[in-house]
């Protein structure tokens, strides 16, 4: 019989959705591996502990994908430029920053259009800001970045190349597609949407996940513009995930199952 392979996250406020997207492409690949969400305090001690129990992959959610770059052994390129790394795998005790964020991002985007040319405000500067920007930067996009601490966003813009909106403005498009990329929307830390919705040609994509049906994406809904919600980048960025720590392509329909439990 194989030795079980354990996999995991770690985050401030943990959430099923990973262990049940995780477990399902473990289940339809016939793998002996398990996923458990953990909730932690302290991220160096976690990471010794992935070191000591030879967890074989962990994604890593906020507040700790910037700090986390540190205290790894090795970082993607990519992750670097970047700046936020949400997965880690464990070489033999070696542990390598990747980021699959922005992978899902763009891929979540392109199930419903070309993102190549189109007016994108991104709003937020935090980790997830920045694998969207850079995401649909390499895509050709033409991206706006808002965030409510200005001087956040002025930094991320003229790192990545992209234009700056003030936060106050940043209802006023045209915009082709609005992403938010913050935690507002999201139940432990503010519930409100932080955009108005004033355009019916526009798609917005929420990436908070907490819940699903943000209110922002029921605004957008109920103004008759195009959503996608967070459980899209999700999915995606958790396939990536299954490809780094197995080797394998990610049994994507069997994944999707899962989130729609
Ligand atoms: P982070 O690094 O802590 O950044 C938080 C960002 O949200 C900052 O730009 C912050 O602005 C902004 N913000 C926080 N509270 C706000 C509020 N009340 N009003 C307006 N802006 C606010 O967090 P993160 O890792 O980027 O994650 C952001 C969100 O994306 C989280 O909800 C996370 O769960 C979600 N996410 C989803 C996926 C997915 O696959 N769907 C992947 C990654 C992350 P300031 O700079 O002004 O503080």
């Amino acid at each position: 019989m194989a030795i079980p392979v354990l996999c995991g996250s770690l985050s401030k406020f943990a959430s099923p959705l990973g262990a049940a997207m995780h477990n399902a492409a473990y289940r339809a690949q016939g793998l002996s591996w398990h996923y458990v969400p953990f909730e932690i305090d302290d991220l160096r001690a976690a990471l010794d502990a992935m070191r000591t129990l030879g967890i074989r992959g962990l994604g890593i959610s906020m507040p700790f994908k910037l700090e986390i770059m540190p205290l790894l052994d090795d970082v993607d390129p990519l992750a670097a430029r970047i700046g936020a790394v949400n997965t880690v795998v464990n070489e033999g005790g070696r542990l390598f920053g990747h980021n699959t964020d922005w992978v899902g991002a763009t891929r979540a985007l392109e199930e419903q259009m070309a993102v190549s040319g189109k007016r994108i405000l991104v709003l937020g500067a935090g980790g997830a800001a920045r694998a969207v920007a850079f995401g649909v930067l390499e895509r050709g996009a033409r991206v706006s970045i808002a965030n409510r601490t200005q001087a956040k966003a002025t930094a991320l813009a003229e790192e990545v190349g992209a234009e700056v909106v003030a936060w106050a403005e940043r209802h006023d498009g045209p915009w082709d597609v609005v992403v938010n990329a913050t935690s507002a929307g999201m139940s432990e830390v503010d519930p409100t949407a932080p955009f108005d919705v004033r355009q019916d040609d526009v798609m917005v994509m929420d990436i908070v996940y907490k819940p699903l049906d943000t209110e922002l994406v029921r605004a957008a809904r109920a103004a008759g513009a195009t959503t996608i919600r967070g459980d899209r980048m999700l999915l995606h960025q958790a396939a990536r995930q299954h490809e780094l720590y197995t080797g394998r392509d990610a049994p994507l329909a069997a994944m999707d199952a899962a989130l729609a439990i």
